[in-house]
């Protein structure tokens, strides 16, 4: 473990692969869905070992400090040897017993003839993201706008959380969300998951495509700002369970919530473990009439 340059947790591979190791067998937890996690890590991490390597331009847009998000979407480079190596390695890890590779199979292989695919793909839906688009390819590939959307932002997220470290560290935009919005401040993306930390349970929200965190108001809809405590709700599957979804009535959204007050002393908060070991509060959302958010895509 180490401390990050923003003064928040940080963490490996290797702690988060054996986080996710750890879950399973635990109740709820979904042992091909926590192997899958783990494939679709180590092929993120790779790709960004390659680009902290090269010590490329991955460009944060130099702008004026009310800008927020401080990345500008059209100066994020996607490098296409990289992503092509990144959607072989999500096929590889989907080509597996019990998985479903198809739509992977097919996007890689329309990837090969139209090269610059897989960064339009990524662009459109890292940044909107413009379902239109999506929609539209969708139905030329045959492939589910949902798994679109999943592969483009997982294919986008290495390459937009080492622009907004660059960003944060250059000091453009604000590492905090907009006032009332629960945006990243970094790359304008929705929060995936919340925390409630420190002794006065303060409120931290965490980007599903950067896995950025920032602080919010406790008492507010993270996705549309309000802040009439008639319209939230909490929803838990079990009392005593530290995690637990809040849902708004007015945007009809949900943000997955974990006090870590309540977990065990001295284990390190590892985003995508978390992530994995509450998927089935997606499903209970589900269940409630929430209407889906964008799918988790930090490689954090
Ligand atoms: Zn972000
Ligand atoms: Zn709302």
């Amino acid at each position: 473990m180490t401390q990050a340059d923003d003064g928040s947790r940080s963490y490996g591979l290797n702690d988060a692969v054996a986080g996710l190791e750890a879950l399973v067998g635990q109740p709820h937890i979904s042992e091909d869905y926590v192997r899958f996690r783990i494939d679709l890590l180590k092929a993120q991490w790779a790709v960004r070992g390659a680009l902290d390597d090269a010590a490329r331009t991955v460009g944060a847009g130099h702008n004026g400090k009310e800008r927020v998000p401080a990345l500008d979407p059209t100066a994020v480079e996607f490098d296409g040897r990289l992503l092509e190596s990144l959607c072989d390695a999500l096929r590889e890890a989907v080509d597996k017993p019990g998985r479903d590779g198809g739509d992977i199979s097919r996007l890689a292989s329309a990837a090969k003839k139209e090269p610059d695919l897989l960064e339009e793909l990524s662009r459109r839906a890292a940044f909107g993201p413009d379902r239109e688009y999506l929609e539209s390819l969708g139905r030329r590939l045959e492939i589910y706008t949902d798994a679109l959307l999943f592969v483009g932002r997982t294919l986008a997220a290495p390459f937009v959380t080492v622009a907004a470290r660059r960003a944060r560290r250059a000091g453009d935009g604000s590492q905090e969300a907009p006032r009332d919005s629960g945006l990243c401040g970094l790359c304008g993306s929705s929060p995936g998951l919340a925390t409630l930390e420190q002794e006065e349970g303060q409120r931290f929200l965490f980007c599903s495509l950067c896995g950025n965190r920032y602080g919010f108001r406790r008492l507010a809809c993270p996705h549309c700002g309000e802040r009439e405590l008639e319209a939230l709700t909490y929803v838990h599957l079990d009392d005593s369970d530290p995690r637990w979804i809040e849902t708004c009535n007015t945007c009809n959204r949900y943000i997955k919530t974990i006090d870590t007050r309540k977990l065990p002393a001295g284990r390190p908060l590892i985003l995508v473990v978390e992530e994995a070991a509450t998927l089935h509060l997606d499903l209970l959302a589900e269940r409630e009439g929430c209407a889906r958010g964008l799918p988790y895509a930090a490689c954090v």
